[in-house]
Formats: structure tokens, sequence, C-alpha cells
């Protein structure tokens, strides 16, 4: 293998940038050459790519987002869309490929390596950690600590005036940020979309907790499980409380990466390389127990990545 490429699909997360640092980095240490696709899917179609040298990825470990920037490309799933692609592969050489994006990018990379034959191997990288194969996906710890921040402050005013604040957080189909950044920031409830939750329960909590004298009271809320809007609505009429609503939005998707992510998009950038350099051909990088493995590319997809329940018990009862 001679000259592979990186690209950074879906949305983005911090770290991206940290992991096509070590996929360039790890490469060239190996005498490979790499090009570097722009916007994802979309750049790999209309042939928007380039090599990629040391000095490409200089300066950018600290950054959020992705120097590669990042696109969700309609073309690419249509055949012809998929058959401009691997007309470039042809034409820049293109022996192998890291896709850095979530189960939806790891579903485009599989199918173009079904019908094109061209070895590619999947980075997790999304804020969501909804990807079955890892236990950590690139962006996840730097999201919540985001979160977490965001409930130490409201935590202050909280205190102050006795109020009950809803949070809600990223997390249309999985509960993940909302699950550990509520364990870590100690909220009193949890919402998320993988299980059901009754607002007579959650009531009743709140109620008991100022009963013995709470000052406070966070509730998180994954957006898939409910609208913030909407719970403290539901909580104020209720329960009679007052209740105050923060969503915190794209505020989750940036920030410079924590040293964890950086760690974490570092060692599975290079992952990726060795692996392409092994003849791994349809396969994704995971972090299983603390180490870097290859897994299946269609484990990602085949298949929702269950909710934690202990920690989700856990935090119950720490809350009580
Ligand atoms: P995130 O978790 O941040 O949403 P993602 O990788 O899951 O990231 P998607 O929008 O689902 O984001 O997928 C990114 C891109 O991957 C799509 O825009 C499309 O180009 C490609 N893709 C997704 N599914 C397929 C598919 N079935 N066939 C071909 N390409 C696909």
């Amino acid at each position: 293998m001679q000259r592979i490429a990186v690209l950074t699909s879906g949305g983005d997360s911090p770290g991206m940038n940290a992991a096509i640092r070590a996929v360039v980095r790890k490469a060239i240490y190996h005498g490979l050459e790499v090009i570097g696709i722009q916007r994802g899917f979309s750049g790999f179609v209309e042939a928007d790519m380039g090599p990629m040298n040391l000095g490409s990825v200089a300066d950018i470990i600290h950054r959020g987002g992705t120097i590669l920037r990042t696109a969700r490309s309609e073309e690419f799933k249509t055949p012809e869309g998929r058959a401009k692609a691997y007309a470039n592969v042809q034409r820049f050489g293109i022996q192998g490929l890291v896709v850095i994006g979530g189960d939806g990018s790891f579903k485009g990379a599989d199918m173009f390596n079904n019908e094109y034959n061209l070895p590619v191997v999947g980075v997790p990288g999304t804020i969501d950690n909804d990807i079955t194969g890892t236990e950590y996906s690139i962006g996840f710890d730097t999201a919540i600590n985001t979160v977490v921040e965001a409930i130490n402050k409201i935590r202050d005013t909280a205190t102050s005036h006795e109020r009950t604040f809803i949070l809600e957080v990223m997390g249309r189909e999985s509960g993940y940020i909302a699950l550990m950044a509520g364990l870590a920031g100690g909220a009193e409830s949890i919402l998320i979309p993988e299980l059901r939750h009754s607002m007579d329960e959650v009531c009743e909590k709140l109620i008991r907790g100022y009963k013995r004298g709470k000052l406070h009271s966070i509730i998180i809320v994954a957006e898939g499980a409910a609208s913030g809007l909407d719970v403290g609505k539901q909580i104020r009429e209720k329960t009679g409380l007052e209740t105050k609503v923060t969503i915190l939005g794209h505020l989750q998707r940036g920030g410079t990466p924590t040293a964890f992510d950086r760690i974490l998009a570092s060692r599975m950038g290079a992952k990726a390389v060795e692996m392409l350099m092994e003849g791994f051909r349809k396969h994704m990088v995971g972090m299983l127990e603390d180490k870097i493995v290859a897994g299946a590319l269609d484990t990602a997809f085949n298949g929702k990545r269950p909710i934690n329940m202990e920690i989700y018990n856990l935090a119950n009862i720490l809350s009580i």
C-alpha cells in the first residue's frame, strides 16, 4: 500500500483534528502518502482533495471541528455518486480510505467497499457515543465536560433562587450525553430516549427533594426523549414550581478537545493506518476495556448500542 486517503463525515466532533493528525503522521512515518478529502463524501464525489504533508496537520491537535471540514452527502447515497467517487479513487491512486465519522458514515464506507472493494477503516467520531463496537467515540468526553460545566454554572444560580432547572442536551436517539453528564453533574432526573419516563414520578421526586430541604433541582433531558420546554411546562403545571429551561444546542459540538479525546483520537487514527497496512479491508477501530482494537465495520450499524443501565440506576440512587 502506497497511498491512502482520509475524510471526516457526518456531524463534527472535538478531537477529529487530532485523529486526522495521527492518520497523516503515522502514514508518513511508514512511508505512505496521504490524500486529504474535503467535506466528507461530498469532496470524495467532487474530487475536492489533495496531498497532505507533516505540516498540513501542524497546530491542530487542540482545535475543535475538523480542518478537512465535513458534510452530509446525498449524492454519495446514489450508485451514480459512488461511481464518481470511484473514478476519483482511480484518478488519485487511492489504495485505502480512513473514514472518521458516525455510524451513517460507516454505512456509506461499507457500501462503497462492497461495490468497489477499496479497503476502508472507520474511526468513530461523534459526540453521541452511540456506536456499537467501541466504548468511547472521539468527541464524547469533550461534549460531556461541556455539559458538566454548564450544569456547574446553572447550579450556582439554581441554589441562589431555589428554582428547578431543566437542561436539554444533544442526543436524538442516544441518551449517553444526558446519562453521563447527568451522573457527573448530580442531576435529580435524567430523561433519555432509550427509556419511558413518567412525569408524575419525576415530579414526586422533585417535591420529595424540596420537602427535605434541597435548594435546587436539575433535570437533564436528551433532545430525543422530550423537549426541555415541554418538560418545564409539565413540571410547572403539575407542581407549581418555578422552572427555567436551558437548551445547550451546538455549544456541545465545539470547543478544544479534552486530553482524553486527544489521546483517544491519536491512538485510533494511528491504529487505522496500521490496520490498512496489515490488510484489514472493511473494519472499524474501537476502544474496548482500554485497548484499541479492530472490529468489523458493520458492528457499528447492525444493532443499536444499549444504554448502560448500571450507570442509569446508580445516577438514580445517588440523586434520591
Ligand atoms: P453523526 O453521528 O454525527 O450524525 P453520521 O456519520 O452518522 O454522523 P450521517 O449523516 O448519518 O452521519 O452520514 C454521513 C454521510 O454518510 C451521509 O451524508 C452519506 O453521504 C453517507 N451515508 C450514510 N448512509 C449511507 C448509505 N446507506 N449509503 C451510502 N452513503 C451513506
